[in-house]
This record gives C-alpha cells, sequence and structure tokens, in this order.
C-alpha cells in the first residue's frame, strides 16, 4: 500500500516536535507529516515557565525523579531508563542550546528565553524535512490494513504509523475519538491550579511571597515551600504541588477545601508559642509591630497581628498569655476556606487521559493496536512543577519516535 506518510504525528507541541525528531533521526527515509489544529505550533513551550521554559529537572538519580509524577511513576522510571534528563540536557546542547540549574532544581535555557528552545525545534524540524500543516485538526482515525486513514478538518489522509500528541483536555468528551478504539480513557481533571480564596482580607498582602507549610484538612496532603499571595488567593510551588498531589481528591470535593498554612513550617506551634512568651519577659517594652521573626515578612506580621486582635503600637509585656498563644496558633496553622476552582485559567497540566495500562512503556505503542503511538500529556501521567512535565514529553516523545523508527526501518529492510 503507498500512503501519504510513513509516520503522521498529531499535535504541535513539544511531545509531538520531539517525537518526529527523534524518528526522523533513526530512519531519514521516512516521510513524516505533523498534524497542528490551530495556527500556532509550540504555543505552551513558548508560553512556558513564565516565558523561561523550565525544560527539564536537574535531578540525575531516576528513581528519586520518578517520584516527581503523582500519575505514572513506575511508567516514567521506566520510560527515564531509556531517554532521561541528561539526555534531555545533551540534545539540547548537541543542537546549540546550553541548560543552565536553578538552586531549586529547575533547569532554563542559559538566554532565560523560551524562543531558543522553540527556535531550536523548529530548525531541526525544517532540516529533517518534517511537512507541518496547521490548521489542520485530526477528527477521527480508522485503522486499515497495515496502516490508518486519518480524517481531518481539510480532508483523509494515510499514514503507515499514526502518533497522538494531542495534548490534555478538560473534558472526557474530548477523548472520545480515542475512547472508541477501544482505548481506555482515565476521567480528566485539572492539576497544578492555584487556590481560589473569595473575598478575604489576606488579598491585600498580594505579591508577598513566603515558605510554608500548607495541609489540607481531611486529607493527608501537605507541602512545604515557597507559597505566593495573589488577589485571588494561593499561588507559588508548594501551591502547586498540593493540587498535583491532590488533584483526584480536591476534584472530588469540588474544590471546596480547607488549607491551613503554617507561615513558619520549621517551627510548631508550641516552639512558636515559647519564643513568643520569651519576647513579654526580655523584650516586654518592644512594640508588637516589630516582627520578631526573619522568616515573615513585615506586611504578613503586621496582618497576623490583625488576625490575633493585636494593636500595632501595644507593647509585648501587654499582652495576654492566651493572646500569645493564639498568635502562636495563627502563625502556624492559620486557617482558609478555598471554594470553587479558579476562573483565572492557572492550570498547567491535565491530570488522566489515556490509561497507561494500555501503553507498552518500552515503545510508547499502543498494547491494542499495532502501529498506533502516543506520547506527551495526552498520557495519564504528569508530574509537580519543576521541569518534570516537559521531560515527560521529551521522554515519551523520544521512545515513541524512535520505536516508530526501528519498525519501519525493520519493515523496510525485510520486505
Ligand atoms: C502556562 C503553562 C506553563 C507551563 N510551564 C511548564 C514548564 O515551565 N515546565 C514544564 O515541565 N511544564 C510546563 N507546563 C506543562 C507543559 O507545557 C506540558 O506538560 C507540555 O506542553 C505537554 O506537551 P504536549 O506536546 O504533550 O501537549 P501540548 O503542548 O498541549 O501540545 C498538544 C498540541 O496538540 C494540538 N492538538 C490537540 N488536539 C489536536 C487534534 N485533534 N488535531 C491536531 N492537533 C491537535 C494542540 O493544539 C497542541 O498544540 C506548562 C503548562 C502551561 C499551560
Amino acid at each position: 500500500m503507498t500512503y501519504d506518510y510513513n509516520l503522521l504525528v498529531i499535535g504541535g507541541g513539544a511531545a509531538g516536535f520531539f517525537s518526529a525528531l527523534s524518528a526522523a533521526e533513526s530512519a531519514p527515509n521516512m516521510k513524516i507529516g505533523l498534524l497542528e489544529k490551530s495556527g500556532k505550533l509550540l504555543s505552551k513551550v513558548r508560553i512556558s515557565g513564565g516565558g523561561r521554559c523550565n525544560v527539564t529537572n536537574a535531578q540525575e538519580q531516576i528513581k528519586i525523579f520518578s517520584k516527581s509524577y503523582p500519575r505514572g511513576e513506575k511508567f516514567m522510571y521506566k520510560l527515564l531508563h531509556q531517554f532521561n534528563q541528561r539526555n534531555t540536557i545533551e540534545w539540547f546542547m548537541e543542537r546549540g542550546v546550553k541548560l543552565h540549574a536553578e538552586p531549586d532544581g529547575r533547569m532554563f535555557p542559559i538566554s532565560n528565553d523560551s524562543s531558543s528552545i522553540v527556535d531550536c525545534l523548529m530548525n531541526e524540524a525544517e532540516k529533517a524535512k518534517i511537512q507541518i500543516q496547521l490548521h489542520s485538526g485530526l477528527q477521527s482515525f480508522e485503522v486499515v490494513e497495515n496502516g490508518f486513514v486519518v480524517q481531518t478538518s481539510t480532508g483523509s489522509i494515510s499514514t503507515q504509523f499514526l502518533l497522538l500528541a494531542t495534548g490534555g483536555h478538560q473534558h472526557a468528551k474530548d477523548y472520545q475519538w480515542i475512547k472508541e478504539k477501544g482505548i481506555n480513557i482515565t476521567e480528566p481533571v485539572p492539576s497544578l491550579f492555584t487556590f481560589n480564596v473569595p473575598n478575604h482580607p489576606m488579598k491585600d498582602l498580594m505579591g508577598v511571597a513566603t515558605d510554608v507549610r500548607i495541609k489540607i484538612d481531611k486529607t493527608k496532603l501537605q507541602e512545604t515551600g515557597p507559597l505566593l499571595v495573589t488577589h485571588w488567593g494561593f499561588s507559588g510551588p508548594a501551591v502547586l504541588r498540593c493540587s498535583a498531589w491532590g488533584a483526584r481528591t480536591l476534584a472530588e470535593q469540588q474544590y471546596n477545601f480547607q488549607p491551613r498554612i503554617n507561615w513558619l513550617p520549621d517551627l510548631n506551634q508550641d516552639e512558636v508559642a515559647d519564643f513568643l512568651l520569651q519576647q513579654k519577659e526580655y523584650s516586654g517594652k518592644r512594640k508588637t509591630i516589630q516582627r520578631v521573626f526573619d522568616g515573615i515578612p513585615q506586611r504578613l506580621w503586621e496582618y497576623l497581628l490583625v488576625r490575633a486582635d493585636i494593636d500595632h503600637e501595644s507593647i509585648w509585656m501587654d499582652q495576654k498569655n492566651a493572646t500569645i498563644r493564639r498568635l502562636a496558633e495563627i502563625i502556624t496553622s492559620d486557617p482558609y476556606t478555598v471554594s470553587g476552582k479558579t476562573t483565572f485559567k492557572e492550570e498547567f497540566v491535565t491530570s488522566g487521559g489515556v490509561s497507561l495500562d494500555e501503553i507498552d512503556a518500552q515503545t510508547c505503542m499502543s498494547k491494542s493496536i499495532k502501529g498506533l503511538f502516543f506520547a506527551g500529556e495526552v498520557l495519564d501521567s504528569d508530574g509537580i512543577t519543576g521541569g518534570f512535565n516537559f521531560q515527560q514529553a521529551w521522554s515519551s516523545g523520544w521512545i515513541a519516535g524512535k520505536s516508530v523508527a526501528k519498525q519501519f526501518n525493520t519493515i523496510k529492510y525485510s520486505s
């Protein structure tokens, strides 16, 4: 049979580009097409990491790296044995893009500009002669003898191998065209979202960033790290990590839950109370407005005093012990009510999608449909913040592309 393409990749994001490039490298004679339904390629790469693109993470140990995936830890462990963060760093370096690590492990291009990554991928795709069609969305596909026929918004296309890198979607109905081929889909829910705390005076602290511990009442969820106060509630790595580990639990609670914040994550309530009671004894004439903990920014300190009904101009020796204990409780276990999901479109990834039971981790090929491959966020595997989601796209894309090339070369040279 003659095909329009040997490999047709659906989706012009990180995973789609990486799989097409990986296949082209090992099978340069393969005719590769890439369809993108929108008018833009690599749009998430461009906006990622605040425009800097957090490409991967510096964690070198595969076992530890794979623990950053609330969904798909074991799957990622297998993928990372084939293509891990070191391979990502080398891949981009060999193509002229050096990455650097920040102290928290996040890795960015040294330009600190996502266009370095976008340009690199676009140049490589041009060199590899990948035929890209914009405004061409897959609507459905049929499995035919030794290949596939894809229906798009602009017509039908035949291909020997089909690789789906269509990213995450909010609603189960958006996966229907995959599901109707008998492939299991795990219900999609958002991950990496911020917390919506409506009508709370805390919003006056917008812009305050500090290290905290967050615990979510009636769950086992707890995270320590930076928190940022926004005009709608809370954001920052600790919040995003909580939402990632709790993506399913918090969805079940319809995003109505109570986080408690310890503004001094290294201390417990008794330790904070003891320290504050010492202020009364040793610094009795000092005004309470002068903050006593370096870890609490001044604006936040003033707000916490108000929460404990302590006058800013009052002095420590005038405080009742009960008031001081109340302040210690607010500092270490400050309760909030999250109500509904934020409308600020802060979701970074979808949890859910093509069930990992359906995929062979050695090849990223469907176990039930030969010649059909998956890569990236379309799979039910997602990570916490820190470059783990792009690494999932690079690893699965690289493996899927190499597997296609291997099968193509085997068929070609054995026939
Ligand atoms: C604001 C933001 C910032 C982020 N920052 C980071 C970061 O710094 N580091 C990190 O690791 N992760 C980050 N992420 C997550 C990361 O962007 C994703 O994990 C990654 O882009 C997934 O790549 P993908 O190729 O699988 O999917 P996508 O990037 O979503 O690409 C899928 C593509 O397929 C196209 N498509 C969908 N359906 C069809 C169809 N039927 N036919 C044709 N085309 C179709 C879509 O239009 C899209 O272009 C961020 C996400 C967001 C939203």
